[in-house]
């Protein structure tokens, strides 16, 4: 007798064909049939009962706080999106909803869609989730939480789409509340601030997560303007506690990805890494597995503390068959000193923000030396910036084109202390953005089929999805090389693009 159904969209239910970052397609624009997007970048995750072997992590910590709170196995479940509406019977009070991106606003989507002229998959996906009709014929109570929660604090969109409640910020507390309300036949609260957990009140998991991802921290510290309040509390779990999650996930059939804002300053007490904490935690982890990837790092961590990205390089074999390279999300977002002083100068601490440039350099060297390629964003368009700004971090670019990574413009979405700032669009670029955006693209098309060929080898895969990943990158090549010609000049290439 299922009372709770946890779910996400279908771009939030899928292991990516192993490769998590292929992940972030869900944020391009549609430019492929769905049908042709499941099979290259987003194909289902296998099932057992009906529910989902493996969850998102987020879905997983909700769960596993349900089941503290004194839910049965039997009264929660966490199902995909397609099996939602046979989920669904006359006994489910709830669905709580796990969401990115419901209406395409993240950065990426609204950067993609708005050059692509397409909707992203992200608002696709999840427009048919929330449109599966036994949720409104059966009068279920829908809570939506997750990163993309902020998306959807508007009444009259949570009316138009029949969300009952939206909660912002951390769940385990705040959405176990507000689903034992609903059973209980209260009103719910439409916006609702998640109460932070302290470490005790953060259940681990009970089962296996996507690609192995597992919290070693939450929340930041370094308190860029433009980042969302939620990430001011800084803490780490034990390494006990992590091990048996990531021991509950290898038994599962996947390997270990370690997550937080920056994986590299795991117990640090300020902005320089702790170096043997860190080197404990990735050796702890390679006796388990040799399949250890992780999800954010910093800039300035790396230069404050090369010697340990060495520590971790040889800890993993990278440059292994098994283990070609490592990848990990990187924030650069700008080359100005200016503008990292005046939003975001805890990015660049343990240094001062005139250092950034050089940081950023640095660290692209070191990281290089020992086989590490970031994956990293840039945001055009802050407030207050001026050209200056954009011909400074231009010349960053430039210089980085040396050293094998992926850099991915995003245009500026007021969050955080910004809210209420306008959204940077396409008729605010001027021709330095143009050459900004095509260098950071031209910079990508060099880096891509080398590092996919890396990647592809390392693990196994059927040689039908190997191939048309291969044909993909190729075609966005031919297509984009004409175009990246005029940005190059500072000329807007998009009208000739829809006259093609
Ligand atoms: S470094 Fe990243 S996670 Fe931390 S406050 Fe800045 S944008 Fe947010």
């Amino acid at each position: 007798m299922v009372k709770v159904i946890l779910t996400a969209d279908k771009t939030l239910t899928s292991e990516y064909n192993k490769h998590v970052f292929l992940g972030f397609a869900a944020c391009a624009p549609s430019f492929i049939p769905t049908w042709l997007y499941e099979l290259i970048f987003c194909p289902p995750t296998p099932l057992e009962d009906g529910r989902l072997r493996y969850a998102h992590c987020g879905q997983r910590k909700i769960e596993a706080s349900l089941l503290a709170s004194g839910f049965s196995e039997e009264d929660v479940a966490v199902v995909p999106p397609w099996l939602l509406n046979q989920t669904i019977t006359k006994d489910t009070k709830v669905i709580g909803i796990t969401t990115h991106d419901p209406l395409g606003l993240g950065p990426a989507s609204t950067t993609f869609s708005q050059l692509g002229g397409k909707e992203a998959y992200t608002s696709i996906y999840f427009r048919r989730l929330i449109s599966t009709p036994k949720i409104r014929d059966y009068g279920v109570k829908v809570i939506v939480g997750g990163a993309g929660s902020w998306q959807l604090t508007d009444e009259r969109i949570m009316a138009k789409l029949g969300i009952d409640s939206v909660v912002i910020g951390e769940g385990e507390i705040t959405a176990v509340d507000l689903v034992k309300k609903a059973i209980a036949g209260e009103k719910l609260p439409m916006i609702v601030q998640g109460e932070v957990a302290p470490m005790e009140r953060i259940p681990q998991i009970r089962n296996p997560t996507l690609n192995g991802l597992i919290e070693i921290a939450r929340g930041c510290g370094r308190g860029c303007r433009f980042c969302t309040p939620t990430m001011t509390h800084y803490r780490c779990f034990p390494i006990d506690y992590i091990m048996q999650e990531a021991r509950l996930n290898i038994e599962a059939g996947v390997g270990i990805i370690f997550h937080a804002e920056d994986v590299l300053r795991y117990k640090a007490k300020g902005f320089t890494p702790n170096e043997n904490e860190v080197v404990d935690l990735f050796t702890e982890g390679r006796k388990l597995t040799s399949s250890i990837g992780i999800s954010h790092f910093a800039h300035a961590s790396v230069v404050a503390k090369p010697t340990l990205i060495e520590r971790l390089s040889e800890i993993m074999e990278v440059g292994s068959r098994s283990c070609p390279f490592i990848s990990g999300q990187v924030g650069i977002e700008t080359g100005s000193p200016r503008i990292i002083a005046s939003q975001m100068k805890g990015k660049v601490k343990p240094f001062a923000p005139e250092a950034w440039p050089d940081v950023v350099r640095e660290s692209h060297q070191i990281l290089a030396q020992n086989k590490w390629i970031p994956a990293e964003t840039l945001i055009i368009g802050l407030p207050g910036e001026k050209p200056k700004d954009v011909e400074q971090t231009l010349d960053l670019i430039y210089d980085l084109g040396k050293y094998k990574s992926l850099i991915v413009p995003l245009f500026f979405v007021p969050l955080g202390n910004l809210q209420g700032k306008g959204f940077f669009t396409l008729k605010d670029a001027t021709p330095l953005h143009w050459q900004l955006l095509g260098a950071c693209i031209s910079h990508d098309l060099k880096w891509v089929p080398s590092i996919a060929d890396e990647n592809l080898k390392a693990v196994e895969m059927n040689p039908m999805k190997r191939w048309a990943i291969k044909q993909v990158i190729r075609y966005i090549d031919r297509r984009l090389t004409p175009y990246l010609k005029l940005m190059a000049e500072g000329t807007n290439p998009l009208t000739t693009l829809m006259t093609d």
